[in-house]
């Protein structure tokens, strides 16, 4: 594919290219497919970059990673310099200026590991960590400790961590995340998926995954899909997508979502709020609307976790309840499923909204059994971020 042809594609919402690919391979099997997709993960290969913004930013993508794919790049219109998909993907100097994060693990995931690959911190829910890559890396991701090189939170052997979930009749549902479990074969999810089906206390599982946006096209896979709608008979599979902003939405991800839908596959929507990506309330109503059409269910908006790197990516609290508030203003009630949460280390905090001075959060989920629908309210500050700057 010519370099031409993605400058000339680049404005567009969805890159007609990859279409053509797709229909003209449908039946071919999905190994082929892949081959047209290239992974990029050094900053002076992106073409869109001028020389000196690739200069400027190869200390940033030295600390935090970056990686991409062409797919996901072609979406970026170059000659907008606050373009959102940009500012998803491409790396800013801002991540090694703004030091006021610090963690690596905000939400001291450490805390409730209890087997390798495993976390357990709500009474019914069990975390895999399957995999320490993704199909690109967000700037703003809350587990770039993953992605570093001597990160040993993810492992390949999973054998102590489903034999954790077997002994603990109160796990109800198992999450596989990362990382995104659909970088790897299809084949080896589907083995995991198929030992998690067996467990006869989980109602179900869910994976969670950015592959929709980064690169729809690898759910395209017949052995994948398969043993999806084989699974999915036994224990219901949620996939949980993470789609920032609209223009992540292509004709290709319509394509493969309704592929997945007609597998019976139920598909959720989460997504951070992010500065200059989808802090306004247009966006975030239009985003909701395109899910809609999808048939995706909106689940969460997470507040912008503490982690090292993402300061500049932060939105204020109480800006991300004005957002939320007025883009659910003008939107039905169906569309507006997700709730505003933050994602703490003492349980998933609701941030319910604002009343005359006051900020009013409810823990949705706890950690602990005495924090369970606990209320907080605080003054409304303009510049909180986390439960910590109220207290
Ligand atoms: S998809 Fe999720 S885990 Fe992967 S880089 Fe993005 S935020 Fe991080």
């Amino acid at each position: 594919m010519s370099d031409t042809l993605f400058t000339l594609n680049s404005k567009l919402n969805f890159n007609p290219i990859y279409n053509n690919i797709y229909i003209s391979c449908k039946k071919i099997k999905k190994e082929s497919i892949i081959e047209k997709i290239k992974y990029i993960t050094k900053i002076h290969k992106v073409e869109g970059l001028s020389d000196s913004e690739k200069e400027a930013l190869q200390e940033v993508s030295k600390k935090y990673k970056f990686r991409s794919n062409d797919y996901y790049l072609s979406l970026i219109d170059w000659n907008d310099p606050n373009d959102p998909i940009r500012n998803i993907i491409i790396p800013k100097e801002d991540e090694l200026l703004d030091t006021r994060y610090t963690e690596l693990d905000a939400s001291a995931e450490h805390l409730y590991t209890v087997a390798k690959g495993l976390e357990h911190k709500y009474k019914d829910t069990a975390l895999i960590l399957y995999n320490d890559v993704c199909g690109g890396y967000c700037r703003f991701c809350f587990r770039k400790r993953l992605f570093i090189d001597d990160n040993d939170d993810v492992v390949n052997d999973l054998t102590e961590a489903l034999k954790y979930i077997k002994e603990h009749k109160e796990i109800q549902n198992v999450l596989i995340t990362g990382g995104d479990p659909l970088v790897a074969p299809g084949s080896k999810l589907i083995k995991l998926l198929d030992e998690l089906a067996k467990i006869e206390h989980l109602d179900f599982i869910r994976i969670g995954t950015k592959m929709l946006a980064f690169n729809p096209r690898v759910f395209l896979n017949d052995t994948l899909l398969e043993g999806l709608e084989r699974i999915n008979k036994i224990k219901k599979i949620k996939i949980m997508g993470h789609f920032n902003h609209p223009n992540e939405i292509t004709s290709t991800t319509k394509e493969v979502v309704d592929k997945l839908k007609s597998l019976g596959l139920n598909i959720y929507n989460q997504t951070p709020l992010i500065k200059n990506v989808n802090d306004s309330s247009e966006t975030i109503a239009k985003l909701l609307k395109e899910l809609n059409k999808l048939n995706i269910i909106p689940y969460y908006f997470f507040q912008m976790r503490p982690t090292a790197g993402n300061f500049s990516y932060a939105v204020p609290i109480k800006k991300g309840i004005e957002i939320i508030n007025e883009a659910y203003a003008s939107l039905p009630g169906l569309v507006k499923t997700a709730r505003y949460v933050m994602s703490h280390k003492t349980g998933k905090i609701e941030i319910v909204g604002s009343y005359e001075d006051k900020v009013i959060l409810k823990y949705h989920r706890a950690a602990k059994e005495e924090d369970a629908n606990r209320i907080l309210m605080f003054e409304n500050k303009e510049d909180a971020y986390w439960l910590e700057d109220y207290l």
